[in-house]
């Protein structure tokens, strides 16, 4: 019989700080600047953080709510609170305030801990999160920011902990972390990864037809590490001896630019993040000198996007699709052989699926009776997953939220292919569905997006007497360059039939975005309404 190995995420870093030690992890810091560490640095100062914990009085199970950018610091938090046996509740700083209330009291948070230009948030709703007992503030002493609240200084802290003490005990499947789905429609849902959950999910991302991540990589996660599970890249770096560059909180492309330039061979992030960026190089005349794959998803990328990464600058696409639900990945778009015979741009229109699931990831397509669809292609219909990391059910839920043989309902339209490609179509609560047939507002999106004078696109169903819904596509136009309504529609001709276009083309200064910066149609849709839109006769 074989040992019964406990994965814990406790693992993870002891490997990293043990095969890996020097490996560097450097990244921007709060105070400014770019801080140097490596994985035995990080791993001894996440014992330091457990230790000082429990000093503080956590206890196993007890809820920690974080909100930081990107720094190397964030990493040993990441792995110090769960190292104290507590639970990592990742916080959104572009969260409304009533829903960072709404999600601090539902997991009970008790400590609070925050990057120093975020406490304004807290100083803010303090009053309504009564059940907080301490923030520690993730700085020095000297950059202690004036606060009329009570803080502790992180630095001081841990400073004089020991670094090697064990790491709290526990079951693989204790909690780990807590994060909450932005809520577009209702409240925020609380998805609670164990650490089984976590490592496991580590593991099956890791293979080389997933996001194939080694010790000669360095690695940089644009994505938060409070979206969605940090995307496990915070898990997968380490667990493959990975370098890792930290971001910090400057956004730009600028700023991702030069730290992109430290090395990084594999990022990742939404599209929104890359649009910004294929932009700025455009406009400097900039290439990438180390970098070598990018791992976009969270939204659909645009074919235009993985074209001119891999074509003008020689950088692999990774298309991705996955939820918070889903820890998070679903599905990753490498090519298996099948699709490798085939010619450049067929496979670039393969990219434009977000690929097919690693093992441990199970998927299938039903229609609105729950009876299977084939996967042939055409057929359109509702994604279910299981697996080894998707969600049971959510915190505190009465019910479970996956059906009797345990299949969880993604909330996504999608096309599946002989293959076991995926394509999203659409999310069920933004269809468009006319004379009682879906349009995929996806991929009106995407083909707007391929004009260059369309910087972002949003196709939404509007009400209409005779068809129930008809699309419109609401467009912002690239600053300088706005399109003629003529040539949107004749790019849109080429790919869709004539009861698929749109039926009004709409120019607007910007889009409504949801708090993980994705469009948000639900807002988009009621702007509309609020404006008395009516459709062209
Ligand atoms: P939310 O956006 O609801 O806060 P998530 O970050 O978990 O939460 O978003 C998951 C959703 O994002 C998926 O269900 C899907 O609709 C969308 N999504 C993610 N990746 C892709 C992709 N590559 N293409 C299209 N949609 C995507």
């Amino acid at each position: 019989m074989m040992q019964n190995y406990s994965l814990r995420v406790s693992t993870i870093i002891d490997h990293a700080a043990r095969f890996h030690p020097k490996r560097p992890v450097l990244g921007r810091s709060v105070e400014g600047g770019v801080v140097q560490n490596n994985w035995l640095g990080v791993q001894r100062e996440a014992k330091q953080l457990a230790a000082a914990l429990r000093g503080l009085g956590i206890k196993k199970g007890d809820v920690i709510g974080v909100m930081a950018w990107n720094t190397v610091r964030h990493l040993s938090v990441w792995y110090g609170v769960p190292g104290a046996g507590a639970v990592n509740h990742t916080l959104n700083p572009r969260l409304f305030a009533e829903q960072l209330i709404y999600i601090i009291n539902h997991a009970e948070d008790r400590f609070i801990m925050v990057d120093p230009d975020l406490l304004p948030i807290f100083e803010a709703i303090i009053d309504k999160i009564p059940k907080i007992e301490k923030i520690i503030v993730l700085t020095d002493r000297a950059n202690m920011p004036e606060s009329p609240l009570d803080l502790l200084c992180y630095q001081e802290l841990v400073k004089g902990q020991p670094t090697d003490e064990p790491w709290m005990e526990g079951d693989e499947n204790d909690p780990c972390g807590i994060c909450y789905t932005s809520g577009t429609t209702g409240k925020p849902k609380g998805v609670v990864y164990s650490h089984r959950s976590n490592v496991l999910h580590a593991l099956a991302a890791a293979a080389p037809d997933m996001i194939n991540i080694s010790s000669n990589d360095s690695v940089m996660p644009v994505v938060p590490l409070f979206h969605a599970n940090g995307w496990s890249i915070a898990y997968n770096a380490p667990m493959a001896g990975a370098a890792m560059v930290m971001p910090g909180r400057d956004m730009s492309a600028p700023g991702l630019y030069e730290m992109l330039e430290m090395g990084v061979t594999f990022t990742a992030a939404v599209p929104t993040i890359w649009l910004g960026m294929l932009q700025y190089l455009e406009a400097e005349n900039l290439q990438f000198s180390s970098l070598k794959r990018v791992l976009i998803g969270g939204a659909s990328c645009p074919r235009a996007v993985i074209e001119t990464f891999q074509n003008k600058y020689g950088v692999q696409v990774l298309h991705a699709w996955g939820m918070t639900e889903m820890s998070p990945l679903g599905t990753i778009c490498s090519f298996k052989p099948e699709v490798n015979a085939l010619p450049d741009a067929e496979r670039l229109s393969v990219q434009e699926t977000v690929g097919h699931p690693p093992y441990s990831v199970d998927l299938k397509i039903v229609n609105d009776w729950g009876e299977d669809l084939p996967w042939d292609g055409v057929s359109q219909g509702r994604l279910l997953t299981r697996g080894a990391a998707v969600v049971q059910h959510y915190l505190k839920a009465k019910e479970d939220a996956v059906d009797s043989d345990g299949w969880f309902d993604t909330g996504d339209v999608a096309v599946m292919d002989e293959n076991g490609y995926v394509r999203i179509t659409d999310r069920l609560k933004d269809v468009i569905k006319s004379g009682g047939e879906w349009i995929s507002s996806i991929e009106l999106e995407n083909c707007a997006m391929a004009h260059p004078g369309v910087a972002e696109a949003a196709a939404v169903a509007v009400p209409h007497e005779k068809w129930s819904e008809r699309p419109v596509l609401v467009i912002v136009p690239a600053p300088d360059n706005r399109p003629k309504r003529s040539e949107v529609i004749s790019l849109l001709e080429k790919r869709f039939a004539k009861w698929q276009l749109p039926d009004d083309i709409i120019f607007v200064d910007d889009l409504p975005h949801t708090a993980t910066g994705k469009v948000s149609k639900l807002e988009l849709r009621q702007r509309l309404l609020d404006q008395s839109y009516t459709l062209p006769e």
